[in-house]
């Protein structure tokens, strides 16, 4: 996939970069609750043509605890920057919330999952038809689930994929500035450099796909896998914020193998995640103690391990095989979710 970067797409995203700087800018930010009307009929134009939609959120720690402050939606035309803190829900109300749920209606994303649990907890929308970017690179679409040399995938931010894939100096250096912004996101009025950072996430997500080129076979996993990542975090009942529910692995059993569009059905829950898996997953020893723990979570706790001292590991040991009654309640209520996440894979992978 390196190497296919050219000319033609470096030189867009460089106009972008200097928006921030006094150049034009095809962007809109919309902060009165007047001017959504006509962004909503522009969006709707675009996807009347068949574009594709790029979406982002921005908020300090977002999730279902850190607001949402601004929501990026990137047509061919025009970017919409949606300042969430000033509109609230009123936009979701009045036509967003269907662009947002419709599954037919591609949103290409990046790591979609905070946005998803952010969305779903914060405004009730069940975002849907997700083609999420980071699922896609290389060393994680085809990776088999059945291969247990790997302990972990590791998975690429959106900065690394820059890194990686768009060989512009400039605009890594703009991107890791406004990563700095992250706590500056509840400010008003927002600097143009805010808004060019949240102009320049969504276009790169355009940008990253047709660099990516997936094909056919790839982006029916792809959407599938986008599904399960959307309600990785969404439907958890009681989210910890640990290092288990945010690392920088692929979890288990998210992008089906090739050739195939689901996982083989499990009961053994993980003791980290509450995921279902079979029992393969686990060793039999970890299986007896009731601790086991998915291939992912494994990795993350060995990470974990290195960097703690002797004492704090005894009592990680001890705090592992106690399992208390809210603990036990949390799985079950977990578990629950996942049999109506399968119900609802199942109908529409049936579609
Ligand atoms: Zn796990």
């Amino acid at each position: 996939m390196e190497g296919r970067v050219t000319k033609e797409l470096i030189l867009p995203i460089s106009r972008i970069l200097h928006t921030s700087e006094g150049g034009d800018a095809d962007y809109e930010l919309v902060d009165q609750k007047r001017q959504w009307p006509s962004c909503l009929i522009a969006i709707r134009h675009a996807v009347s043509k068949g574009q594709t939609l790029a979406l982002d959120c921005e908020g300090d720690s977002l999730s279902r605890k850190g607001n949402i402050q601004l929501l990026s939606l990137d047509t061919e035309e025009k970017t919409f920057i949606l300042d969430i803190q000033k509109l609230k829900a009123f936009p979701f109300e009045r036509g967003l919330r269907e662009i947002l749920e419709d599954k037919n209606l591609i949103k290409l994303m990046f790591d979609c999952r905070e946005d998803a649990d952010a969305l779903f907890h914060q405004f009730h929308v069940t975002l849907d038809g997700v083609l999420d970017i980071q699922l896609l690179e290389e060393n994680s679409i085809n990776r088999k689930r059945g291969d247990h040399n790997f302990s972990a995938i590791s998975l690429n931010s959106l900065l690394g994929c820059m890194k990686k894939y768009f060989q512009c100096e400039e605009s890594v250096k703009q991107k890791e500035e406004g990563m700095r912004l992250e706590k500056e996101w509840t400010n008003r009025p927002l600097t143009a450099k805010q808004i060019s950072y949240a102009q320049i996430d969504v276009y790169l997500l355009d940008w990253l796909f047709d660099n990516f080129k997936p094909s056919d076979e790839e982006l029916a996993r792809l959407k599938i896998a986008s599904r399960i990542y959307l309600n990785l975090k969404r439907f958890i009942p009681c989210r910890k914020y640990n290092e288990y529910e945010n690392n920088t692995y692929l979890p288990v059993d998210v992008i089906p193998d090739k050739g195939s569009s689901s996982f083989p059905k499990g009961y053994v829950s993980c003791t980290e995640c509450y995921r279902q898996f079979p029992e393969d997953e686990f060793s039999i020893r970890q299986v007896k103690k009731k601790n086991q723990m998915c291939r992912t979570c494994k990795k993350v706790k060995n990470d974990k391990s290195v960097q703690l001292t002797e004492y704090q590991f005894e009592y990680f040991d001890n705090d592992d095989v106690t399992e208390s009654a809210e603990r036990e309640n949390e799985i079950k209520q977990y578990q629950e979710q996942c049999d109506e996440e399968e119900r609802y894979f199942s109908e529409v992978l049936n579609q």
